[in-house]
């Protein structure tokens, strides 16, 4: 049973949502600190219509008063964004209680899903209906011209190429989010798929006429870790790093090192290059899926804009961090630490 004003204020605090128990005299008997933090530490002792103002809110209190119980949606304007709650509003004796459940989280989720089956299929229809427009070329007007067979052949091949790696990126980045809370249990050298990753990309790297120095990869770097996926990080840094930064005649250095931090010894790996740089406004965005800071560039390279987001899901289930520094036309750092156990 619920007494005094201080038993009620105390069961209200236990409720993690925000809640708000008006008297019989229409005024804020008492509110929780998450209706606090919404509504403003004045409200309580203060008629409701002086926090309440919203005509929907407003009849459904009245409503309450008269025992019936109800539901409204409520827009709260937020700093950013517009926060909507649904407020359930019930009569507790002569007083009514109302209850507030934030449906933004919900509906951020979902307008993320939305954008994300947008961007794909964006991200396919493009090089579809290029191919799609050769194959009718190839059927009509240029179905006897073996010059022209040869050269749209190849620009299909290039877009098949393109689809093909970006269903492989969305599998790769599915399987890692399935993964995420599953913790890695190989043996893994870290030194040893360092040399591996570089060797693989050298020959790209030499097109370019960009050179690749490993250091610190000597000695065996062992730690718990997804071999696939360890790999997968070092073969997307250092191949950005070969992509977008580095002119011909430079170099890119991966290194791998031991770091003592506050929660104890991490592996550190560090991919720098002396390229273009990063200009510090997109730095925060960089590993969302699909950005880019030039998408041009990024797709005539190659690129799917998923390699940085499946560097952070993996990085993130080693339970390490991706710290990522540069500075405009003076190259980047990418670097990851990964705890040691
Ligand atoms: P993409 O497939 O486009 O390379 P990523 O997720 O790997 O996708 O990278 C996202 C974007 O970050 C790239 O499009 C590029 O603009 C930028 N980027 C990544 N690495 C570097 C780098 N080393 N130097 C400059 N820009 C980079």
């Amino acid at each position: 049973m619920v007494g005094g004003a201080e038993d009620l204020a105390a069961v209200l605090a236990g409720i993690p949502m925000p809640v708000v128990m008006i008297g019989a005299d229409e005024r804020v008997a008492a509110a929780n600190p998450p209706a606090l933090t919404l509504f403003g530490a004045a409200m309580t002792g203060r008629h409701h219509l002086l926090t309440f103002r919203q005509p929907e809110l407003v009849a459904a209190i009245a409503a309450a008063r008269a025992g019936q119980a109800g539901r409204v949606r409520l827009v709260l304007p937020g700093e950013t964004q517009d926060r909507v709650h649904e407020v359930t509003v019930s009569p507790v004796g002569n007083r009514v209680l109302l209850a507030f459940e934030d449906l933004s989280a919900l509906a951020q989720m979902d307008q993320m899903r939305r954008d994300f089956v947008a961007n794909v299929s964006h991200e396919l229809r493009t090089p579809l209906t290029a191919m799609m427009g050769f194959i009718e070329t190839l059927q009509g007007p240029a179905r006897n011209d073996a010059n022209a067979r040869e050269r749209f052949l190849a620009i299909m091949a290039r877009e098949a190429e393109r689809m093909n790696r970006l269903v492989r990126d969305l599998l790769h980045l599915s399987r890692v989010e399935a993964e995420e809370r599953i913790r890695p249990s190989e043996e893994v050298d870290l030194a040893a798929l360092a040399r591996a990753t570089v060797a693989a990309l050298k020959p790209v790297a030499e097109k370019g006429g960009v050179a690749i120095r490993l250091l610190g990869a000597d000695a065996p770097v062992i730690l718990r870790a997804d071999t696939d996926q360890m790999t997968q990080v070092l073969s997307n840094l250092v191949e950005n790093a070969v992509k977008y930064g580095s002119p011909p005649g430079s170099e890119v250095t991966v290194t791998l090192g031991h770091e003592d931090g506050p929660r104890g010894p991490k592996i550190r790996l560090d991919v720098q290059d002396s390229g273009e740089g990063i200009d510090a406004k997109h730095l925060p965005r960089l590993t969302e899926r699909f950005y880019r800071v030039d998408g041009h560039r990024s797709r005539e390279k190659g690129g799917t804009g998923l390699g940085l987001a499946i560097v952070k899901h993996i990085v993130s289930r080693h339970r390490g961090r991706l710290l990522i520094e540069s500075e405009k036309g003076r190259g980047s750092r990418f670097s990851v630490l990964l705890p040691l156990d």
